[in-house]
């Protein structure tokens, strides 16, 4: 007998009949004798839908805490018809939302991270033979109020309670049958992996993968949890990620693209020491995520420096940055949200040089022009029109890839 975790998103219960496969699916590793854990997404769209509510009562933004109250609505809905749909099965099942499974986090609404998970009642329902059906997303703080751990939170969920239940199996359904060396949906020749490191598959993630959350994979990778992922719909094997896996000669594991960016210039600033420092030590004290940093060669006393954040800090940027004109002493501050980040991960490329001309190469062979350029051991990324970025990701994985 094992215990297993298996999360299904939210295309995965979309509708009636998709509720039902997954039932069918659950019961049929619980006939088996196994203790099963299930967490669930929102249904299909349900999480934009409500994003959508929120903005036609203040199109400004919502507070962050009534946001998430709204938000984990959604969950609700889809545990209560997942259990209801084993129950109509004739199994014994039990659904909880984030509270009842124990999820406690920090106070950051709409992007909380987990703390602690307190499986006690899990256990208990599991001891009575239940199928447990979990709400992903969501947990409490220390105020006894909802928060939701930021889009696609779910993965991170499932692998909190693989973690702190000590699963045997944790395997993340989806629409796809596995985690492929760029989006399916977008390059067609796109290869599944049998298996993918920790290390890649949180790079990829990070870089806008979605098949994948990075936090769960971070969580994954410190508490050492395989994940299987898999399809939902049909029945194969899907793609393993874990610390080590076996030699390929793949020098490039995958290709991402994130269009959620937006690029910021503040151009004119006195070309003294410090300034860079206090234009980032301002935007680190709102928490901003800065990516990709470009600073001009000086010029006449002055320089620019352009840098990216994620699409919902845009307008906070440029507001901060704005109010800073004083201190900050500069000419004007730009901002284009029409760009999109396209990155090559592989553990491979750090003892093999030239990939980056490579990689720059299909860029140049492609007709796209590169706005700005970012490295590290295991990654590339440039920034460029987001016209062109489903152009670039098959010119690039082409290249490297197929
Ligand atoms: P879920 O609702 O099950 O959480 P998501 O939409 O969050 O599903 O993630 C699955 C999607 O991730 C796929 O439909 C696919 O388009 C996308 N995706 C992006 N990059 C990859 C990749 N490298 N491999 C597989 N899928 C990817
Ligand atoms: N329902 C949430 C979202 O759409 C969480 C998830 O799908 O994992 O982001
Ligand atoms: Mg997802």
């Amino acid at each position: 007998m094992s215990l297993i975790v298996k999360k299904f998103g939210g295309s995965s219960v979309a509708n009636a009949e998709r509720v039902f496969n997954v039932a069918n699916r659950v019961i049929e590793d619980y006939k088996k004798g196994n203790d099963i854990v299930v967490v669930v997404s929102a249904q299909g769209d349900t999480t934009d839908d409500l994003i959508e509510k929120a903005l036609e009562i203040n199109p400004d933004g919502c507070s962050k805490r009534e946001l998430d109250m709204l938000l984990s609505a959604g969950e609700q809905i889809s545990i209560s018809l997942l259990a209801m749909a084993i129950e109509k099965l004739g199994y014994p099942a039990v659904s909880l939302l984030g509270w009842q499974a124990g999820f406690k986090t920090d106070s950051n609404y709409s992007a909380a991270r987990i703390k602690s998970v307190d499986p006690e009642r899990i256990r208990a329902e599991l001891d009575k033979k239940n199928i447990v059906v979990v709400a992903g997303f969501q947990g409490t703080n220390k105020f006894d109020d909802i928060t939701t751990l930021g889009r696609g939170g779910s993965d991170t969920s499932a692998v909190a309670i693989a973690a702190a239940m000590n699963a045997d199996l944790c395997q993340i359904y989806t629409d796809v049958d596995g985690v492929y060396t760029a989006d399916p949906r977008i390059v067609k020749n796109a290869q599944k992996m049998n298996e993918i490191s920790y290390e890649e598959m949180l790079e990829l993630a990070t870089l806008g993968a979605q098949v994948l959350n990075n936090r769960s994979v971070e969580m994954a990778k410190k508490y050492g949890i395989e994940l299987e992922v898999l399809s939902s719909l049909e029945k194969k094997p899907g793609t393993i990620v874990k610390e080590y896996v076996s030699m390929e000669k793949m020098l490039i594991k995958g290709v991402a693209k994130d269009n959620n960016v937006s690029r910021i210039s503040v151009v004119g600033l006195e070309d003294v020491p410090g300034v860079a420092f206090k234009l980032f030590n301002m935007l680190a004290a709102k928490k901003i995520n800065i990516d990709i940093i470009l600073q001009s060669v000086g010029r006449d006393g002055t320089k620019d420096i352009t840098f990216t954040v994620p699409k919902d800090q845009r307008a906070t940027t440029i507001d901060i940055i704005n109010n800073a004109k004083q201190s900050l002493k500069f000419i004007d501050v730009f901002f284009d949200d029409n760009v999109s980040k396209i990155s090559i991960v592989g553990a491979g490329m750090e003892t093999h040089p030239g990939v980056a001309a490579k990689m720059f190469e299909a860029l140049f062979d492609s007709d796209v022009n590169i706005q700005m350029i970012s490295t590290s051991e295991i990654k590339i990324s440039v920034l460029i029109d987001i016209n062109d970025s489903e152009k670039a990701v098959n010119a690039v994985h082409s290249k490297f890839i197929d």
